[in-house]
């Protein structure tokens, strides 16, 4: 090719990828997102009156016993990078107790991400002490004996790392003779390594780690099937690409952001399998209540006797919580949820203080009583009102529109939907038990989006036709009441996604659409609902993300996973359509582990089982187990590797690369907001 096709060539390319950015309006900020329109100032302003923000209790509880505070928190990586930044959320500022709130955030929401802003050290009681802010979620010490008992060693390696160094500063230097994972949320086992980085290995070989019965299998499996889906929709619900500011992210609700640095996971040392079970941890009695199937598949709370301590784990919380996440996961049981919450109530009647995996503690045992049956009432409120709407014929959309908490309930603060929502979990609890069908035969079998969508437009004139009338109800939306002015957006949210599902390069579709979703972003108290419309106004904007999220982060964790799950998760990448008529025997031999597996594929399904070595295949594979992890995370590729020293292959090494040529390498960044 001549010189200046290449140029002509690049210019095309350059432009095209213009094309699919869209031109900012006169007063946007730097990402694109528009000003609060009339009817989202008055929405805003309207919440004040909802809710009674003159009681400042839990500031005081946020604040009460601070021993040190980092004012420049930031924690970087070993390569620099930024992964946790307390002073980029110091402009949500809550201005006291008249509720005061930039008009293109939620006052309610704009109150909660200033409470979750109080960080540092604090002393829960004698005993007790908590670092806040350093992570997503809290790590709680315990005074033993002889040295610390932690709870919950936050994400990533470097952020409980740095958690740590905090705390020995200021309370002295102490070995670390247990953790305590609460949960199988990553967000309270991965920063476990940064743990370790602070122990002395005569320390490590003594050191006790205590998880609930299930917690290995649910910390390697939740994620390592549908992670993929999971990652790219975690990045709309945590609002990765948001900026912080005003018009941008403001925190998630259950506290600032998920830390994305290194993850890790070593194996409990004791599991608790029963409520009723007691530990003595270096000195100190725990009573433990074993919750699976709550907040997460594997967990447990705690009670400390001698303190009359109450750990609620993430079973409770100061805000309701998913029974349906929207970064997608299987839908929580509301009722055996609740019904926990009540036996705590009786367990540990007489806890006189109260802290959790998240959010700040409660002192006071009529406090604690009541904000327990109150969390409880909540969720068997939205299960049980859910349930008697679906039996009266309701669909999920009107069950959601329909269900509101009582007052009695809904004066507390810490049961409004700042993480779940009571719209979206009314609809986990109708998803629970009748699924996605309504049984509408209108929702039996629709056209996929796009075709349905390019026969909208039609049907309706065209897309210009629809864009002007789109862009004549919007202007209207901003001086009409609050009520229709909601309304109306999210029936431009409806009618717009169909034009840019039809036309995806409209810009004019696409630019009104990002003004929608600007506003119902403003108004939503839930953080994950504002970072999931402000998300998709950034996306449609300045397009989908290069890449998906990068697995290595994800070696520590896959390191333990079983290498079954492995297997389970190669299986539902095969692309069965290429794998018609295909007949493969593969045998993977794991040379450290002592251990082979056969891989069979037929009729384009991909099923494994453990074998003898001395089992037969058209190939087979020797390799180590940490080698396969760096092929599934991408830091050794499949041809280089098959090739290199570290793996060594009998049989048909043909049959080995078409067998792995049917294996989908999907890269997480797909589409959401366009076709
Ligand atoms: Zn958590």
């Amino acid at each position: 090719m001549r010189p200046n096709y290449l140029f002509a060539l690049f210019l095309l390319l350059s432009l095209s990828a213009c094309d699919n950015t869209l031109q900012h309006e006169a007063g946007s900020d730097a990402n694109g997102h528009t000003a609060p329109t009339a009817v989202t100032i008055k929405a805003n302003q309207a919440v004040l009156d909802k809710r009674p923000f003159s009681n400042i209790d839990d500031f005081e509880d946020a604040k009460k016993g601070l021993i040190a505070q980092d004012k420049s928190l930031i924690t970087t990586d070993n390569d620099g990078n930024i992964i946790w930044d307390m002073p980029s959320y110091d402009f949500v500022d809550f201005k006291g107790n008249d509720g005061a709130a930039p008009s293109s955030v939620n006052p309610s929401l704009w109150r909660q991400a200033s409470l979750n802003n109080i960080h540092g050290l604090f002393k829960v009681s004698e005993g007790i002490y908590q670092l806040r802010g350093y992570d997503l979620a809290n790590m709680t010490i315990i005074e033993g004996d002889s040295g610390w008992i932690l709870v919950d060693p936050l994400t990533a390696k470097e952020t409980a790392d740095k958690a740590l160094n905090f705390a020995q500063k200021h309370l002295g230097e102490k070995p670390i003779v247990a953790v305590i994972y609460t949960h199988s949320h990553i967000d309270h086992f991965g920063g476990i390594e940064g743990i370790l980085a602070n122990m002395s290995e005569a320390e490590h070989k003594k050191l006790r780690i205590i998880a609930p019965k299930g917690f290995m299998q649910e910390a390697t499996s939740e994620n390592i099937i549908a992670g993929i889906a999971m990652g790219r929709r975690a990045s709309y619900m945590y609002g990765r690409s948001l900026s912080r500011n005003e018009r941008g992210h403001v925190g998630t609700g259950l506290g600032k952001s998920p830390a994305f640095g290194r993850f890790s996971l070593l194996s409990p040392t004791e599991t608790v399998a029963e409520t009723g079970t007691t530990l003595n941890i270096d000195g100190v009695p725990f009573e433990f209540q074993y919750v699976p199937d709550s907040e997460a598949p594997a967990e447990m709370t705690f009670y400390l006797p001698e303190h009359k301590a109450f750990c609620g784990a993430e079973m409770l919380s100061r805000t309701m919580h998913n029974l349906y996440t929207l970064r997608g996961a299987k839908v929580r049981d509301a009722n055996l949820w609740s019904s926990y919450i009540e036996e705590a109530k009786t367990l540990f009647a007489d806890s006189e203080i109260y802290f959790g995996s998240h959010h700040w503690p409660i002192w006071g045992k009529n406090n604690i009583q009541t904000f327990l049956t109150q969390q409880s009432d909540t969720y068997k409120y939205i299960h049980d009102q859910s349930v008697r709407l679906f039996n009266n014929g309701y669909t999920p959309n009107e069950i959601a529109e329909e269900v509101v908490l009582p007052q009695s309930l809904n004066t507390a603060f810490h049961n409004q939907g700042y993480y779940g929502t009571v719209k979206h979990n009314a609809k986990a609890v109708y998803q629970a038990y009748l699924g996605w069908y309504t049984a509408n035969p209108a929702k039996l079998d629709p056209l996929p989006e796009t075709q349905a969508a390019k026969r909208y437009m039609e049907m309706m004139g065209g897309v210009e036709n629809v864009v002007e009338k789109a862009q004549t109800a919007f202007d209207k939306a901003a001086n009409v009441s609050v009520e229709e002015g909601i309304q109306t957006y999210r029936w431009l949210a409806e009618l717009l996604n169909h034009a840019v599902f039809a036309h995806p390069n409209n810009a004019p579709a696409k630019g009104l659409l990002a003004k929608v979703y600007d506003q119902l972003g403003y108004q939503a108290e839930s953080a994950p609902w504002r970072d999931v419309y402000l998300t998709g106004a950034y996306e449609l904007r300045s397009g989908a993300p290069e890449n998906g999220i990068d697995m290595a982060i994800m070696e520590g964790v896959l390191l333990k996973t079983p290498v079954d799950n492995f297997f389970d998760s190669m299986a539902v990448r095969l692309n069965g359509p290429k794998a018609e008529g295909k007949k493969i025997t593969i045998k993977i031999v794991f040379t450290d582990l002592n251990e082979s597996y056969l891989l069979t594929l037929n009729n384009s399904v991909l099923r494994h089982k453990k074998v003898a070595m001395t089992a037969q295949a058209n190939a087979t594979l020797n390799l180590t187990q940490p080698l396969l992890v760096d092929i599934i995370t991408g830091k050794a590729g499949i041809k280089d590797t098959l090739f290199g020293d570290d793996l060594s292959v009998d049989g048909s090494k043909l049959d080995l690369i078409s067998f792995f040529s049917f294996l989908d390498k999907p890269k997480g960044n797909f589409n959401i907001v366009s076709p």
